[in-house]
């Protein structure tokens, strides 16, 4: 459950899309804070991070900055401290947030338009080029199959039945389709 606050039209029902982000790089660092200092066998039984998020904008270019306070309600040694804040600034979703990243939106659809078949004796894979959003998540994911750089593009033949029914499903657009050929359902299918 997510919401708005009321000043911005939501039923403030549950936290807003911002705070979920900083939740989740918030855990993170404990988490990471937490298992180094198991790991270490020091004594430092708590732990909190106070996330928060502003915006600046300097010459028409919005800056983000996340500010994360760390705070050892227990007396810590200075050098431990220091070394927990090293930790936590290379927490597995810090360096995400401040890596190269890219965020990318697909739409599934599954209206009627041209389809292509690729058949083996045992399954048929379908594909709806007017559908594909070029995702490269079918190529990169199971290169034995997809195959782009040739004109039969698609071979089922390249791995297992249920590998190849998997690889479709993770396709985002509806672009691709798996029918096990005995199947009314595959028996169905236009041919290429
Ligand atoms: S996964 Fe689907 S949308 Fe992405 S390239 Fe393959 S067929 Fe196209």
């Amino acid at each position: 459950m997510a919401d708005e606050p009321e000043s911005l039209s939501g039923k403030d029902l549950g936290p807003d899309p911002y705070t979920l982000l900083l939740s989740s790089l918030a855990t993170c660092k404990l988490v990471t804070l937490r298992m180094y200092i198991d790991r270490k066998g020091w004594d430092v039984p708590r732990i909190a991070v106070n996330a928060n998020m502003y915006q600046e904008i300097k010459d028409n270019v919005t800056h983000t900055i996340i500010d994360c306070d760390i705070v050892f309600p227990d007396p810590v040694e200075e050098e431990k401290k220091l070394r927990l804040q090293e930790i936590a600034k290379n927490c597995p979703v810090s360096k995400i947030l401040e890596g190269d990243i890219k965020v990318r939106s697909f739409v599934f659809r599954d209206g009627e338009t041209k389809k292509i078949k690729y058949a083996n004796e045992e399954v048929t894979v379908v594909w709806k080029p007017e559908f594909c959003q070029h995702s490269t998540r079918c190529w990169t994911q199971l290169p034995t199959v997809f195959k782009p750089s040739q004109k039969k593009w698609i071979e089922p033949d390249g791995a297992s039945a249920e590998r190849v029914e998997e690889q479709v499903k993770r396709c985002p657009s509806g672009a691709l389709e798996f029918f096990y050929n005995k199947t009314e359902a595959g028996a169905d299918q236009v041919d290429s």
